[in-house]
């Protein structure tokens, strides 16, 4: 589903990522790991196209199409979506309005019908109640006065409603307290352990992967993978510490 390709990228004219390579097939559950400053957060970026995240070379392909030619909103249309590690606040523009708007233009560019504002919030309430969030904070402005926890619910349900091919979640799990992060590692169960889904976890901890059994670990360090394994990677790392697996 995901291929990237020796894969380098820039940030402010400094290469961040210097000839990473992952492959990721559908149905598949990744984790990755790697210590602060490793690039974790730049590979997401670069994947979702931010501007500012110059690619200086290798390829990334999506389904066999080429990722990197695409526009930000051409990417989510084909099926990626990115979780944040901080949400941003969007004030004046409720969830509803923005859930609708980002689904339907998703939907015209895959030449699929808008949904109707009854079809939409149908589906829109079938995911906040699997999420256990209340409608009403559906109708508040995006993340505005939420909490943490909240925040990733909300994300957890933005993710349901645009119901994407490929996740990839840029440490969903910080800042969440132990019940939070069942409540968002069930959601992420839910939603994308599917035969034709796939899921790339970035994350500094083990706790997460406790609750999203991930088939494949990598170490992030200096830009490329070092290191891949199974979920027992994930426990060696926790306990002998990055310096140590990724030397
Ligand atoms: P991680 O998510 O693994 O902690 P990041 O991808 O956030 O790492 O950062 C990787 C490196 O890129 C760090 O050295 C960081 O300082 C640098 N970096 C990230 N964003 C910028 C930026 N906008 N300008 C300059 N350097 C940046
Ligand atoms: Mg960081
Ligand atoms: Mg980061």
């Amino acid at each position: 589903m995901l291929q990237i390709n020796n894969l380098h990228a820039t940030v402010a004219d400094k290469p961040i990522l210097k000839g990473l390579s992952l492959s990721i097939n559908a149905g598949e559950i990744h984790a990755i790991m790697g210590p602060n400053g490793a690039g974790k957060s730049t590979l997401t970026y670069t994947l979702g196209g931010r501007p500012g995240y110059e690619v200086t070379d290798g390829e990334v392909t999506l389904d066999g199409q080429d990722l990197l030619a695409l526009d930000p909103h051409e990417r989510a249309a084909a099926g990626l979506f990115l979780g944040f590690q901080y949400p941003v606040e969007i004030p004046g523009v409720s969830n509803v309005q923005f859930l609708r708007e980002a689904l339907n233009a998703q939907r015209k560019l895959r030449g699929e019908a808008p949904l109707s504002g009854g079809e939409f919030l149908k589906v829109a309430r079938a995911q906040a109640d699997a999420m256990g969030m209340d409608m009403d904070m559906l109708k508040r402005p995006v993340n505005v006065g939420f909490s943490g926890g909240e925040k990733k619910r909300n994300e957890m349900v933005q993710m349901g409603i645009l119901d994407p091919k490929l996740a990839i979640l840029d440490e969903t799990d910080s800042g969440l307290d132990i019940d939070a992060l069942r409540v968002v590692g069930d959601g992420i169960n839910r939603i994308m352990r599917k035969p034709d889904k796939a899921v790339l976890l970035i994350t500094h901890y083990q706790r997460l992967l406790d609750y999203v059994k991930p088939d494949f670990v990598h170490v992030l360090a200096g830009g490329r993978i070092v290191r891949s394994g199974g979920p027992e990677l994930a426990l060696a790392l926790e306990e002998h510490g990055y310096a140590e697996i990724a030397a």
